[in-house]
Parts: C-alpha cells; sequence; structure tokens
C-alpha cells in the first residue's frame, strides 16, 4: 500500500564551540537511522570557504579530496555520508560560497534576475536553498539532511543560516536544526561545563535560527543536571538533548543514537509520518542488521593485522594528522573487520626515508629495514616532488623484501618508475610531474592535460570520477575484483608513458588493467611467483569502499598481507 505524500523534511545540522567535533558522523548518523526506518534519505555537505571546490587546496590544509563518481572534487564529510548510507551521491549534494556565488554571477549575466538589483541578501541564501531543493527533487528524498560547515559564529557561514531561516520560516514544520556542540570537561576542574554551548546556542539565535535538537558532544556522558541547565538555557526541551560521549568507532554511533530517541526525536520535531512502505521497511530492517554485524565485527576482531601508510600529508603544526588519507583508512578498515581481523595503521612520513639534516644513510637503511614489521604496505596518492626519493626507496624495499604492496595513483605511478630505474635500467626514469624537461619520462603527462596545465586551468580539470578499465584475465587483480570488467573513481594528469610500455613489460612487471581502449595503463602487478601481492593501480578504489560492501582490491591485498 502506498503511503501519503508528506512534504520533503530538512534537517540542518550546525557545529558548535570548536570545529571538529563530529558534525559529518553526526549529519551521516543522523541520515542512517532515518534510512534504516525506510525513508528515502540524501545529505548535502555545505563548506563556507571561497574555493569552488575541495580540489584546488592542499590535504594538510583542509582533510582529503573525496572524489565522486560523477567527478567532482568534494570534502571528506561526502565519503562519510556514502559510506554511512551505502550510496553514490551526485555533484547536487555539495556546495561552497565559490559556487554559490559562481552561480547567482552566472545567473546575473544571463539576465535571470530581470533587471533586478541582485543583492547578497536575499539572493545568495535564496540560491542556496535552490541548491537544497534541486537535491531533493533528484534524489527524491524524503529527508535531507544538510551539514554547514564551519563553527557558529564564523563570519563565513552566515549566508548559509540565513538561507536555513528562510526554509523555515516558509515551512515550519518540516525543516529542524540540530546543533553538535562541545562541552569542555577542564582537568583542573573535573567538571562538565555547558556556558560555552550556551553561547554558541545564542550566536545561533541571533541569525534567527534555533535548535531543536542538541548532540553534546564530550569525553563523557551528559548527565541530567547539565540537561535540564541546557534546556533552561538554550530553550530546547531537555529530551532533546542528547549525550554524545567520545566512541572508539565512529560506526557506533547510529546505535547509540538509536538508543537515545534521535529518530523519534526528529519525527516528532518534523512530524514525519513513521508510516513506509513494506519493501522499504524491509530494506531498512535488512540494512540494519548488516551494519549491526559490521560494528560487531569491529570489536570483536582481536587478531592484529600490521598496515603502514606511508604518506607526506601528515603534519600540521606541532600535530600529526591522518585525515588526508582518511578513505584509505577507512577501506583497510572495512576489509580487514571482513577478515575478522583488527588492523593496526601506522602512518609514516615518506620524508624519513630520504638522506637530508640529519637523517644519514644508515639512519635510512635502518628505517627501511624496519618495514620488515609490517604486514602490508600502502603508498596513496599524491602530487608535487616533496618526499618523492623517500616513497621510492620505500618501494624498492617492498619489492625486493616481497612485503605486499598496494599503490593507489601516485603510488602506482611511483612503482612504474622504480621498476624502469631499478630493473628495467633506465637510469633516469621519472615523471614530468617530478621534471618537465625529463627525456626518460616513464610516467608523462597525459595528451588532453597538456592544455589545461600550460593555461593554469587547474580546478576541477584532471582526469576525474569513475571509469572503467577492462582487466586481465588470470591476474591478481581478476581475481581480487572477480570481474574483467570494474569502475573505479579517478583523480590525476599522469600517466604511463605507452613509449615504455613493452620495455617495462618485458622486464617482467604485468600491466593487468587497462583502459577499454587499451591506451591508458589501470593497473600493474608482479607475477605471484616473483613476489606474493605488488599490485597497484592508477584509481583510486578508496573511494567507493563501504561498511557494508569492502572492497575487493584492499580485501585481497590483505588476505595476502594477514600470511605474511
Ligand atoms: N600526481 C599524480 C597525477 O596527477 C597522481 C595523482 C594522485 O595520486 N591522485 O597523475
Amino acid at each position: 500500500m502506498a503511503t501519503k505524500k508528506q512534504n520533503p523534511k530538512y534537517i540542518f545540522v550546525v557545529g558548535g564551540v570548536i570545529s571538529g567535533v563530529g558534525k559529518g558522523v553526526t549529519a551521516s548518523s543522523i541520515a542512517k537511522i532515518l534510512q534504516d526506518r525506510g525513508h528515502i534519505v540524501t545529505s548535502i555537505k555545505i563548506d563556507p570557504y571561497v574555493n569552488v571546490d575541495a580540489g584546488t587546496m592542499n590535504p594538510t590544509e583542509h582533510g582529503e579530496v573525496f572524489v565522486l563518481d560523477d567527478g567532482h572534487e568534494t570534502d571528506q564529510d561526502m565519503g562519510n555520508y556514502e559510506r554511512f548510507l551505502n550510496i553514490n551521491l551526485p555533484n547536487n549534494n555539495y556546495m561552497t560560497t565559490g559556487r554559490v556565488y559562481q552561480g547567482v554571477i552566472e545567473k546575473e549575466r544571463s539576465m535571470f534576475y530581470k533587471g533586478k538589483c541582485v543583492q547578497v541578501v536575499p539572493h545568495i541564501p535564496m540560491e542556496v536553498i535552490s541548491r537544497i531543493k534541486r537535491a531533493q527533487e533528484k534524489s527524491g528524498a524524503e529527508c535531507v539532511i544538510i551539514e554547514i560547515g564551519g563553527t557558529i559564529g564564523e563570519y563565513e557561514n552566515i549566508l548559509f543560516l540565513e538561507a536555513a531561516r528562510m526554509l523555515k520560516t516558509e515551512n515550519p514544520k518540516d525543516v529542524a536544526c540540530v546543533m553538535v556542540s562541545y562541552l569542555p570537561v577542564p582537568g583542573a576542574l573535573g567538571e562538565m561545563k555547558t556556558k560555552p554551548t550556551q553561547h554558541a546556542v545564542r550566536t545561533l539565535q541571533s541569525s534567527g535560527v534555533w535548535p531543536d535538537m542538541i548532540i553534546a558532544r564530550s569525553k563523557i556522558t551528559l548527565d541530567e543536571k547539565r540537561k535540564e541547565k541546557l534546556a533552561f538555557f538554550c530553550n530546547v526541551k531537555q529530551e532533546n538533548i542528547i549525550g554524545a560521549p567520545d566512541v572508539s568507532s565512529i560506526y557506533d554511533v547510529p546505535f547509540n543514537f538509536e538508543k537515545e530517541n534521535v529518530g523519534d526525536i526528529i519525527s516528532e520535531v518534523l512530524s514525519l509520518n513513521k508510516k513506509v512502505s513494506k519493501e522499504r521497511k524491509e530494506e531498512g530492517d535488512k540494512n540494519k542488521k548488516a551494519w549491526d554485524t559490521f560494528v560487531k565485527k569491529a570489536h570483536t576482531a582481536t587478531s592484529e593485522i600490521k598496515i603502514a601508510i606511508v604518506g607526506k600529508y601528515f603534519d600540521t603544526g606541532d600535530f600529526v594528522l591522518s585525515d588526508a588519507y582518511l578513505s584509505v583508512i577507512e577501506a583497510v578498515k572495512f576489509s580487514a573487520y571482513k577478515l575478522n581481523k583488527k588492523p593496526v595503521i601506522t602512518w609514516i612520513n615518506s620524508g624519513e626515508y630520504e638522506v637530508a639534516g640529519k637523517i644519514t644513510a644508515s639512519d635510512v637503511k635502518k628505517k627501511l629495514k624496519s618495514l620488515d614489521t609490517f604486514d602490508g604496505i600502502i603508498i596513496p596518492g599524491g602530487f608535487g616532488s616533496r618526499g618523492i626519493t623517500g616513497k621510492l626507496e620505500v618501494i624498492k624495499y617492498i619489492r625486493e623484501n616481497k612485503i605486499p604492496y598496494l599503490g593507489l595513483c601516485y603510488g602506482m605511478q611511483l612503482a612504474v618508475i622504480e621498476y624502469a630505474r631499478n630493473v628495467v635500467g633506465i637510469k633516469g626514469a621519472t615523471s614530468k610531474e617530478l621534471d618537465d624537461k625529463a627525456t626518460e619520462d616513464v610516467i608523462t603527462i597525459m595528451e588532453s592535460q597538456k592544455e589545461k596545465v600550460g593555461n593554469k586551468n587547474y580546478g576541477g580539470s584532471m582526469r576525474l570520477g569513475a571509469y572503467t578499465a577492462i582487466i586481465k584475465e588470470g591476474s591478481l587483480v581478476a581475481k581480487a575484483y572477480s570481474d574483467t570488467a570494474i569502475s573505479e573513481r579517478h583523480r590525476h594528469r599522469y600517466e604511463v608513458n605507452p613509449n615504455y610500455i613493452k620495455q617495462i613489460e618485458d622486464a617482467g612487471l604485468v600491466f593487468s588493467g587497462t583502459s577499454p581502449d587499451g591506451k591508458l595503463m589501470e593497473f600493474i602487478e608482479l607475477p605471484k611467483k616473483v613476489h606474493p601481492f605488488f599490485v597497484a593501480t592508477q584509481a583510486h578504489p578508496e573511494f567507493k569502499a563501504r561498511p557494508l560492501s569492502p572492497h575487493p582490491l584492499f580485501t585481497a591485498f590483505l588476505q595476502i598481507a594477514s600470511k605474511k
């Protein structure tokens, strides 16, 4: 029986007090709870920066650039949504200040506003709303979860809050606002403090938006006394204030939220018709069950598997962050849990394998030797020349010492360079990215990229998004995928130089996957009799790894690694 159609519901998620408080996981978890109840949901990320997309930002600045199927370069939270909801999201579901202004300016130039004076308010928030509505229409979602990046009180998200206010005023019953806030427990006091959250809520209220629910993030859970206080000072029902203490796995959060009635509270605030069709109910139940099994495995796996990620985007000031490789790390976790393994992931800066400053050749040798303690090593994507000598040293060591290897994008290009230099004997083998005058460019710029780079057209211009690859029958890669035609997401400007393929292949490296026309090398591997697992791809398979469908290539890699 069809259920009565109701207006689409919009749930804004905003952050109070500090950044990094878990808005993305909260937004994903709320979406997941509603999806498990059988609702059609979609998730939108709004980033307040002026960049048109995340593609032009350094990962140490912003974290991972998450690439969608349609090729758009977005924020890492889009990856969280895809992983929690097990769906592919389109470009419609992502916007930045830059993109919104760009849209308004393009419309203005085409007389869309019919001679009106185009103003920051209302036209910018109206553009935001029209983009939210477009994402809703395209997805057919009953519930749209919109995360507004940044922290309340920042100048740059004011226009997005104005959009939330306008949408809420227009549809008071269909729009809710959830504030994710931080409650510090200062060591010297030993008491959880609510005042910063009270201030954040007041600041939010001054934009004409009020929270219907507060998710109180903290080290420990929130007690009734502090709930009472927050309810009193923030005008939020006490039962709508939810304690969200730190958890060991973000994938526990949907379950914890359900325990705290988050789903019922949201449904009540929005008068959401809880009745869904039988099919959707069954699908929701099935998903929830599969998720519970996944979460259980994450907690019960005890046999360790040690994986090193050798990258270079780890440092921010005195702190080390792994955000730049978020999807890679999650992909390792999903496949490890599938194999009932507990992943122990170590991040290593490739600069540590380079002779420079205080690091001597003997230090590097020792450091390389310590790679033996890992069951498998990943070299993920990257750009530019910093840290590359170190990565090449690591690849040589891994290849010669038969440590399982998975190379992703740059990790494949560098494996080709290393092989060309040390096995094929092309001493000057390099990439045009490292030396644009190189003559032995075994990795070279793609024909389609030359003009773009020449014109400094860098934004959104790489080879981006999902492309099909044809896999060589009988290869390790074909075995991993159990298929010979696969699709993965990409983000690169350089490729294996076709002029060197024969020479490299004759020296033993197998090109085990190519673009359908056979021109672009998509996968490489060493035969099993030479190395237990030496596989790399030009693609970024990590973007398609999900809790409920771990990525086959990562699983194959970990399977071999676990035998080391
Ligand atoms: N820098 C390389 C290229 O542009 C690899 C990119 C990547 O690792 N994502 O081709």
